[in-house]
């Protein structure tokens, strides 16, 4: 189903992005994702365990070491970077970072968020380039909210989603729906949506980390989703970029929505996205562990390895 979905979207597609960089594939590669910090304040049970053990700080990339490497991937075309974590607003240096993104030739900076420590971040993120604010937030429930993630803090993350949006960012919801989990709150999803004119993104469980255990149990595919929106609602296909991960939609009464299928229909063949982990190691892809350093390299270098991990 989400197969023919997919097809009228990608012949109105558009790649504005002029990277210079393409792996084995041809596909052009030209966002980044950068891990600020493995740490984490919450404990969503699929992501984290309850008692993590989080990388000491001299293991992570200092803010001078990220910004080299960001600033010499953006000179091979990287033009898009998000931030993201753990969570990346625990960064003590998390400002800088984002100032010194902020000074580099990109046309995109966005952040992933668990809305925790946004509020107080947003006087400060007007004044920078990062305007595209994802935030996570599960469940519209107090008290499931809690479950999922271990901490009290719905409302707190609830109002950061509806102040963000307020003081004019870009401002997307992603929700992981988990049957038996939350799966029952997906059109109270899509009525937030259109209540509050936000983008909510329903990911799909990916079988990464904490989330192994319970895979089979939890997983829910976009299919089932989709079919699910639309025993109430119309679903209106809506153009994306070749490169999206979702499929978009809207609703006839405002909603709009995104999939993000990434295990029932991985999008692998229109990936543009490399990652940057916290201790400078490059990765092409989410679902594997393989990666180079990036960490003390002088740019000179960067071709050949570019070069290794787009093979
Ligand atoms: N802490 C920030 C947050 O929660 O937004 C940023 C990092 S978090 C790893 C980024 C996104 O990945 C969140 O939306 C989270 O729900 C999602 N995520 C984490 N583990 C996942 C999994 N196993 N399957 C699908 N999405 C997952
Ligand atoms: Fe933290 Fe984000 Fe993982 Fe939740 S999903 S535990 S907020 S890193």
């Amino acid at each position: 189903m989400l197969e023919t979905m997919r097809l009228p979207v990608i012949g109105k597609e558009k790649m504005e992005s002029k990277s210079i960089l393409a792996d084995a594939h041809g596909r052009q590669i030209h966002k980044l994702r950068v891990q600020l910090t493995d740490a984490c304040n919450f404990r969503c049970f699929y992501c984290m365990p309850l008692t993590p053990e989080f990388l000491p700080s001299s293991a992570l990339l200092s803010s001078g070491e990220l910004l080299e490497i960001c600033s010499a991937l953006a000179d091979f075309g990287i033009d898009e970077i998000r931030i993201s974590g753990g969570e990346p607003t625990l960064r003590k240096d998390f400002e800088s970072i984002v100032e010194g993104l902020s000074r580099l030739p990109l046309r995109k900076i966005g952040l992933t968020t668990n809305g925790f420590l946004l509020v107080e971040k947003l006087e400060f993120l007007k004044q920078t380039r990062c305007q595209h604010i994802n935030i996570s937030l599960d469940s519209l429930r107090a008290g499931r909210f809690h479950e999922i993630t271990k901490t009290k803090y719905f409302q707190k993350v609830y109002e950061a989603v509806l102040q963000t949006k307020a003081q004019g960012f870009k401002v997307k919801v992603n929700t992981v729906v988990m049957r038996g989990v939350n799966d029952d709150e997906i059109m109270d999803f899509v009525k937030f949506s259109a209540d509050h004119a936000i983008e909510v993104r329903f990911l799909e469980l990916m079988k990464i980390g904490c989330s192994h255990q319970n895979h089979s149990l939890n997983f829910m595919p976009a299919r089932e989703i989709i079919k699910k929106i639309e025993e109430s609602e119309t679903l209106l296909p809506q153009s994306v970029n070749r490169d999206s991960t979702s499929f978009n939609f809207t609703t006839p009464a405002g909603a709009k929505v995104g999939f993000i299928a990434s295990e029932s229909q991985a999008f692998c063949s229109f990936c543009s996205r490399l990652r940057l982990t916290a201790t400078g190691k490059l990765r092409a892809c989410i679902m594997s562990e393989a990666g180079v350093n990036l960490r003390g390299v002088p740019r000179k270098e960067y071709q050949g390895i570019l070069k290794t991990v787009l093979k």
